[in-house]
C-alpha cells in the first residue's frame, strides 16, 4: 500500500474517523454494531461506540483490537482500523477465527480531543473490583498541587517539574510512575482518576466481549494506544503473571511481548484497574490474553504537559475561546503526528502485530482439542 493510501486513513476529528471506519467495514462486510453515548460532541453531534465483527458466527478464536480507550489517542488508533481494512485484513483471517474491531472505546473523548472520558475517569484505571477498597496512592495526594496545576503560567510549569524531578532522586523512578501514572481513586476531578463505579465505557466493552467472545475458546485483546515510549515504535504492553496462560499466549503471538509487574493489592507495584487483566478475567473459560500496543509521540514531557494543560483547561478554562482551541490542538499534537513516515510506520507496525495475532491466536493449542 502507498504511503498516501495510509495517510488517507486518518482524518482530522471524530466523526470524519468514524465515517470512514464505518465506511471500511462495509466495503469488508463487517456486521456492524453502534452503542449511543449518552452525551454528544463539542458540535452536538451524537457519538457512538462501534463494533464491527468479520469472520465465522461460530468461530472458536477470536481477535479484538480497540481504540480511543484514551479518547485523544483515537486520531491513531482509528486510522490504524481503517488502514488494517483497507489493506485487506478482514480477509486473510485463518480458519475458525473472527476479528472485531472496536472503534472508539471512549467516544466523548475523542470527540472532544481529551484522554479522559466523560467522568474524568481514564479508562485504563477504571477496570478493576469498585466494590472492593479502591488501592491508596499516597504519592499523588502529595504531589496533588504539582499534578494538578493551578496555573499555567510558565514559572509555575517550570517548578512543576522541578519537584517532580527532586522527587524521582530521592524516591526513584518506580515510585515516581506510580505517583504520576498508577492511578488515583481519592481526587474525582484530578487527573489519573479512576473512577469509583464502572463507567459507561466499561460496561459497553465488556458486553461486547461477552457477545462475541463467551463462547470462545481462544481470545486477544489488542487495545491501541499513542503518546508512550520512542517515536513510531510500537511496544506490546502486558501485565500478566510470568507462566500464566495469559503470558505463555501473548509470548507465543509476538516474542518481542514486554511484561510489566502486575499490580497487587492496595501496595500495587505499577497500575491498577487496567483493561488487559479485567479482559483475561471476564473470559474464564477461554485461553485469553490482553495487551496494550503503545505508539511513541514525542518527549514524555510535552505529552504530560498537554495533559495537564488540558486537566487545567476543564478546571479553569474556557474550552470554546482561543486558548482552549490552542490546548485542544496541543491534545492531538502531542497524542498523534500529522508526519507520513511516523503514520507509516505506525500502520506496518500495527499490521504486523495484527498478522501475528492472527496466526497465534488460530495455532494456540486449547484443552478440549485431542479429547
Ligand atoms: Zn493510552
Amino acid at each position: 500500500m502507498s504511503s498516501s493510501a495510509i495517510t488517507r486513513s486518518f482524518r482530522a476529528s471524530y466523526g470524519d474517523a468514524r465515517a470512514l471506519f464505518l465506511e471500511r467495514c462495509v466495503d469488508a462486510g463487517a456486521r456492524v454494531a453502534s452503542h449511543a453515548h449518552p452525551l454528544p460532541g463539542p458540535d452536538g453531534a451524537a457519538l457512538f461506540l462501534d463494533e464491527a465483527r468479520f469472520g465465522p458466527d461460530d468461530a472458536r478464536r477470536v481477535l479484538f483490537v480497540a481504540s480511543g480507550t484514551h479518547g485523544v489517542e483515537g486520531y491513531c488508533g482509528s486510522g490504524i482500523q481503517s488502514f488494517l481494512l483497507a489493506d485487506g485484513l478482514a480477509s486473510r483471517l485463518p480458519a475458525d477465527v473472527a476479528l472485531v474491531l472496536v472503534h472508539a472505546v471512549n467516544p466523548w473523548g475523542f470527540a472532544w480531543t481529551r484522554r479522559v472520558n466523560e467522568d474524568n475517569v481514564d479508562l485504563n484505571r477504571n477496570f478493576l473490583d469498585h466494590d472492593a477498597p479502591h488501592p491508596d496512592n499516597p504519592d499523588y495526594d502529595r504531589l496533588y498541587d504539582v499534578l494538578n496545576l493551578q496555573s499555567l503560567d510558565p514559572d509555575a510549569i517550570a517548578r512543576g517539574m522541578a519537584e517532580l524531578k527532586r522527587f524521582e532522586d530521592a524516591h526513584g523512578w518506580a515510585a515516581m510512575y506510580r505517583a504520576l501514572s498508577g492511578g488515583q481513586y481519592r481526587h474525582p476531578r484530578g487527573v489519573q482518576f479512576g473512577g469509583t463505579a464502572p463507567t459507561w465505557s466499561n460496561r459497553t466493552l465488556r458486553a461486547l466481549w461477552q457477545r462475541h467472545a463467551g463462547a470462545a475458546e481462544v481470545a486477544a485483546f489488542v487495545d491501541l494506544h499513542s503518546g508512550l515510549g520512542p517515536r513510531a515504535m510500537g511496544m506490546l504492553l502486558q501485565t500478566a503473571p510470568e507462566g500464566s496462560t495469559a503470558d505463555v499466549l501473548a509470548r507465543a503471538c509476538w516474542p518481542d511481548v514486554i511484561r510489566a509487574e502486575p499490580a497487587q493489592g492496595t501496595d500495587a507495584a505499577l497500575v491498577s484497574g487496567l483493561i488487559g487483566p479485567a479482559f483475561v478475567a471476564a473470559l474464564p473459560h477461554a485461553a485469553a490474553t490482553g495487551l496494550v500496543l503503545e505508539f511513541g509521540t514525542r518527549e514524555i514531557a510535552e505529552v504530560l504537559q498537554a495533559v495537564q494543560a488540558d486537566h487545567w483547561l476543564d478546571a479553569h478554562g474556557v474550552r470554546d475561546s482561543e486558548q482552549g482551541r490552542a490546548i485542544a490542538r496541543r491534545m492531538r499534537d502531542a497524542f498523534f503526528l500529522d508526519d507520513t513516515d511516523w503514520q507509516e510506520a505506525v500502520c506496518l507496525r500495527a499490521r504486523e502485530v495484527v498478522d501475528r495475532a492472527l496466526a497465534g491466536v488460530q495455532a494456540h493449542a486449547t484443552a478440549t482439542e485431542g479429547r
